[in-house]
């Protein structure tokens, strides 16, 4: 258990399926999934509530499946049950380090998973259980970046906290340009108006016209996670109030 009381009740947590590759090109790598599991399962033993959106792109990306030919809607309920594959991959890791998890999705695949009913995953999160929110939106053409800020706001979370692959958010790809420069705090205003790649915008508005705050943070730094539920500035937060540009 941790001393220090953390900085958030409930949390909503969106990972993308990429980040469950590895150095594989496709599908899930245990030792990432295991390590991302250990990470979530400590926050509950600080007593934080965590829910987790995953994403697909890992298996299948809708848009990509459509660029090759496939009818948009099977490629997007193809992407969806992509998600309901890595979800119950994160439960099972979850429940291999004795954590309780509950996989409830958007679709109904009932001999698999749950269906997403709101009251019951608010009672799960109230028990100390972690939540996968999987199968997105449930509908086509949306992302699993705004599944993350809709659950969110539904469950009554305090923060979405995005997992990517740098420390935060950038004026451009810090890997393809050297100035790029890492915003501290910005606000949605300025995400949507600089089209800054964090999310995309329905789920961006839905954040901002429902007052809910973003921390975009660094997956691969491990213990990250923790320290940010502790209470330790990092990443990128976003808000509805104006703030300064710059780190
Ligand atoms: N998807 C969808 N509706 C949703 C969420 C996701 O149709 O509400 C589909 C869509 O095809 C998407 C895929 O599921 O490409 C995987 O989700 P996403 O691309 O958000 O995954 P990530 O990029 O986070 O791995």
């Amino acid at each position: 258990m941790a001393t220090k009381s953390p900085a958030y009740r409930r949390v909503m947590i969106k990972l993308s399926g990429e980040a469950l590759l590895g150095d594989q090109s496709y599908g899930i790598d245990p030792k990432v999934i295991q390590r991302v599991a250990a990470e979530i399962s400590e926050l509950c033993a600080m007593g934080v509530e965590v829910g987790v959106v995953i994403g697909g792109g890992n298996i299948f990306r809708g848009a990509g499946l459509a660029e090759a030919g496939m009818d948009r809607i099977t490629a997007d309920h193809m992407g969806m049950l992509a998600t309901v594959i890595n979800s119950l991959a994160l439960q099972d890791a979850l429940e291999r380090l004795g954590a309780t998890a509950r996989v409830m999705s958007a679709l109904s695949i009932h001999q698999v998973c749950e269906d997403y009913i709101r009251r019951r995953a608010v009672r799960h999160l109230e028990k100390g259980r972690i939540v996968i929110f999987a199968a997105g939106t449930g509908n086509p053409f949306f992302t699993t970046d705004t599944a993350a800020s809709l659950r969110a706001i539904e469950v009554g979370a305090d923060v979405l906290i995005k997992a990517t692959k740098v420390d935060g958010v950038y004026s451009a790809d810090p890997v393809l340009d050297p100035t790029a420069k890492k915003f501290g705090r910005l606000s949605y205003d300025q995400v949507l108006n600089d089209k800054l790649s964090v999310m995309d915008a329905t789920a961006i508005v839905m954040c901002r016209d429902n007052n809910l705050p973003l921390v975009v943070f660094n997956l691969n730094n491990g213990g990250d996670l923790v320290r940010l539920i502790g209470g330790a500035t990092l990443g990128t937060q976003v808000g509805n109030e104006l703030v300064a540009k710059g780190a």
